[in-house]
């Protein structure tokens, strides 16, 4: 008997990136793309959204157009939750938010039935950023209205601390892309999986760099970068190195996936 725990990928567009944002100081110069994205899971008899991804293709362009960003009208969270999973976002039990960029946490709206789960340190960083980041949260200081400022009666803010959800489902501490970052773990029948929002970008990250003595390769979207490391390395522990179980936000090979276990 196993704990039919399932992890749904949903993709929600792409944008451009300079390569070494994927990889710190490596690839500078070349283009990849990156793919935006969140998850649906089913445990321990809740319906779990893992962020909810970004805003409409209209909004992108508009405030974000830096990232190049390519959303197609059918690729938002609530949408694909209908069409890949067959659930209505009125059923959704859990939202649990790794942090509140503007391609992570949109459309809180739409599952008003939630209740959401944030760090305490994310929504204080949030509402206050540093200024590179107020495009990031949509502050007010570049004139806009941050888009989860009507969700705040709905979110359980919890301390920067390892916090179980559900039987087979933690939120833990995954500082380093900004100061109150999360991230999820399942336990699955195939063993931990974790969903890693933006501590982890694509696959590349988590290639050994021998010549540079390195176990795997920083991102380079941190804003802390020793804690930032810290993070990666507890995540590769927790899946026992096995980087097909570290699923990130961006990764379009983990995007392109169905259902997991597989
Ligand atoms: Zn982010």
């Amino acid at each position: 008997m196993g704990n039919n725990v399932k992890i749904y990928p949903f993709r929600l567009g792409s944008a451009i990136a300079d390569k070494s944002l994927l990889t710190y100081r490596l690839g500078m110069g070349s283009k990849v793309e990156m793919a935006f994205g969140c998850f649906y899971v089913e445990a321990d008899g809740k319906k779990i959204m893992v962020d909810t991804g970004p805003s409409s293709p209209e909004h992108a362009i508009k405030f974000h157009k830096e990232v190049g960003p390519q959303i197609g009208p059918e690729e938002q969270s609530y949408i694909q939750l209908e069409k890949v999973a067959g659930v209505k976002p009125e059923e959704i039990d859990l939202i649990l938010l790794t942090h509140l960029h503007w391609d992570h946490a949109y459309h809180l709206e739409k599952f008003p039935n939630a209740e959401i789960y944030v760090s305490k340190r994310e929504l204080e960083f949030a509402l206050n950023p540093l200024p590179p980041f107020f495009f990031s949260y949509e502050n007010w200081q570049v004139g806009l209205e941050p888009f989860f400022i009507p969700a705040i009666p709905r979110m359980i803010q919890i301390d920067m601390t390892t916090t179980r959800i559900t039987k087979h489902v933690s939120m833990i501490p995954a500082p380093g892309h900004c100061p109150g970052h999360m991230a999820i773990v399942v336990e699955t029948d195939k063993g931990p999986y974790v969903l890693a929002g933006d501590a982890i970008i694509g696959q590349e990250n988590m290639q050994p760099l021998p010549e540079r003595r390195c176990p795997f390769r920083m991102t380079g979207l941190y804003m802390d970068f020793e804690a930032q490391w810290n993070t990666m390395e507890t995540i590769m522990r927790i899946v026992g190195w096995d980087r097909s179980k570290v699923l990130g936000d961006h990764d379009q090979t983990v995007l392109a996936k169905h259902v997991l276990p597989d």
